[in-house]
């Protein structure tokens, strides 16, 4: 498989670039559909974001009017599910980490096993040949009461593997109490961290809430001191390339600092965070960073190799 993908690299070949096994784990479902797909779905075309947003309130406000009107009420929700399924199907996604927001838990009348059900149907019809990891996603607007509240309802069945938080940058000791939780419930522990804060905000949240892996991360690059400390602790950084460019986090590809983390020893991997607006898969992030001589191909098949060993034997 290691030559099949080199060989895709060197010859910009997406379609084969498919079948070749990859990871998602930083995805945020109800935004991770592929835009096609959902215009086939609607019988119209979907706007695509003219320029970069300025930062994620920008991202938000234009989601709110161009994304959201399109899925209403539950069937709509649904719609947002299968589409993400989908797309890991049909771009060679073999491990899918994929967020699940708990607020969602309302649509189900808080019901937690419907909900699941609904996503193994979904999972099972739309994409057979991936690995669902499903993972319980909190945005961190969300009243610590609350959280504490729809964690215990999502952790009452055995179904969620993972927690992840994510929006603003998160309040650290307020959400001790929810990790702690996760923790003795043998979840992997995530959080969305060092995306628009610092390298000492990454290594403090991964500290405090003792994270796996940092969704982002990006910020560690600006020390070494944290890279090392990422490094010893075996620390795992989520990347998503596209949607750090069109956020304004970093100005293009070609400097984007997961070279930086990559060559201080951090592990990193690639991802698409929501492909509904940045619209970039797997694949093409692969292709974008091999293009813009940020990797070579055997380092970019390394990173692919990163997001599968923990669920592949490979
Ligand atoms: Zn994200």
């Amino acid at each position: 498989m290691k030559e099949e993908f080199i060989r895709a690299l060197k010859n910009n070949d997406l379609n084969v670039m498919k079948t070749i096994p990859k990871s998602d784990l930083h995805n945020h479902s109800a935004r991770g559909g592929n835009i096609k797909y959902i215009e086939d779905w609607i019988g119209k075309s979907i706007a695509r974001p003219s320029d970069k947003f300025k930062n994620l309130h920008e991202m938000q406000l234009w989601n709110n009017k161009n994304i959201n009107p399109l899925f209403r009420g539950l069937l709509g929700y649904e719609k947002r599910i299968e589409a993400a399924f989908a797309q890991a199907q049909n771009d060679g996604i073999k491990v899918l980490n994929m967020s699940i927001d708990a607020d969602v838990i309302f649509h189900y009348g808080y019901q937690v096993e419907k909900l699941i059900d609904q996503l193994e149907r979904l999972h099972h019809s739309f994409a057979p040949n991936v690995i669902f990891i499903p993972e319980i996603g909190f945005k961190t607007s969300t009243h610590i009461d609350i959280m504490c509240l729809l964690l215990e309802l999502a952790l009452s069945k055995k179904y969620f593997k993972s927690i992840d938080v994510y929006g603003n940058e998160p309040t650290i000791p307020t959400l001790k109490k929810v990790y702690r939780r996760a923790k003795e419930k043998g979840l992997i522990l995530k959080a969305h961290v060092g995306e628009f804060g610092t390298a000492d905000l990454v290594k403090k949240a991964v500290e405090e809430l003792e994270l796996d892996q940092v969704q982002h991360g990006i910020a560690a690059a600006s020390s070494k001191s944290v890279m090392k400390w990422l490094n010893d602790n075996k620390i795992q950084l989520n990347v998503c390339p596209t949607s750090n460019v069109l956020l304004s986090r970093v100005e293009k590809y070609n400097v984007h600092p997961i070279r930086k983390l990559y060559d201080n020893g951090v592990k990193v991997t690639i991802n698409t965070d929501d492909m509904l607006i940045f619209n970039k898969s797997v694949s093409e992030e692969f292709l974008n960073l091999y293009d813009a001589g940020v990797f070579n191909a055997v380092e970019l098949n390394e990173i692919r190799l990163n997001g599968l060993a923990d669920y592949l034997h490979v």
